[in-house]
């Protein structure tokens, strides 16, 4: 089993969509996919027509049991998402009050990975979608991940808080594990605007070794999608944002190729 974490401390620089666009290509290949929702907005969820502030059961049961993970409970709360391949374990709302709940309780930054480890057999690839805070919710997603990829969106304002966070990520695995390996890959790109070409020049200077070679194009489709609650590859195999998102899914399965590899 593959493990990956999509995370930015900011919102609206294409995250969950990174998500469902891996995820739907994984599963395109045959693979079998998870996509889990950590963030409490539950964009993702709602991105395959299920409404988190009606849910009964989420990942929000699993952080409900002291530290611990009941056997066999996360299997119960995987759900379908109507892609063959594709299935997702939701958010709801109720996550957002987990912050203070979970002040002190033991256990509590491993509970995404002990639940995945009841998962080993039965998938293949795991995506899991962050909310933009440091909280525990993130902490468990950076204890369960083996790769990092950090989409960031290619404008001036959004380049000023990155170091900031790598370092915060990085302390925080630290605490935890030795390293997690990770990938910026620059997002919303549109060669027309001084603000995407300068960013990204910027990008190349300042993470030469972590940016991917390539970006994502800003692309309409992508909205249209999370609109119809469609995998963006089925709606359109071949727009130019699909188009990045499979070169971008080659490079990360084949062993990460950075700007300075190029
Ligand atoms: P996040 O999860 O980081 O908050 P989203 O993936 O929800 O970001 O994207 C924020 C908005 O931008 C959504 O409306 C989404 O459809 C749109 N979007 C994301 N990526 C692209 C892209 N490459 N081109 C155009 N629009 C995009
Ligand atoms: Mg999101």
């Amino acid at each position: 089993m593959r493990i990956w974490a999509v995370a930015n401390q900011k919102g609206g620089v294409g995250k969950t969509t990174t998500v469902v666009t891996l995820g739907g290509l994984l599963a395109e290949q045959g693979h079998r996919v998870l996509l889990v929702d950590l963030d409490p907005h539950g964009s993702l969820t709602s991105w395959f027509g299920l409404d988190p502030d009606r849910l009964a059961h989420s990942v929000f049961d699993l952080f409900q049991h002291q530290g611990k993970v009941p056997e066999g409970l996360p299997a119960q709360l995987v759900t379908d998402t109507g892609c063959e391949g594709l299935s997702l374990l939701p958010a709801s709302t109720a996550l957002a009050t987990l912050e203070r709940k979970m002040v002190g309780v033991e256990g509590m930054g491993l509970i995404i990975s002990r639940a995945l480890a009841q998962l080993w057999d039965d998938f293949d690839y795991v995506l899991l979608d962050n909310t933009p805070s440091l909280g525990v919710l993130m902490v468990n997603a950076l204890a369960a991940a083996q790769h990092l990829i950090v989409p960031v969106q290619t404008e001036f304002l959004a380049l000023k808080g990155l170091e900031r966070m790598l370092h915060t990520l990085e302390m925080i695995v630290r605490s935890q594990k030795n390293q997690l390996a990770y990938t910026i890959v620059p997002t919303l790109y549109d060669k027309r605007t001084q603000a995407s070409v300068g960013s990204l020049n910027q990008l190349r200077k300042m993470y030469p070794n972590d940016l991917w070679r390539f970006m994502i194009p800003v692309d309409t489709r992508f909205r249209d999608a999370s609109q119809m609650g469609r995998v963006p590859s089925q709606l359109d195999p071949d727009t130019q944002g699909v188009r990045a998102y499979r070169r971008l899914l080659q490079d990360l399965t084949e062993g990460t190729v950075s700007w300075a590899d190029n």
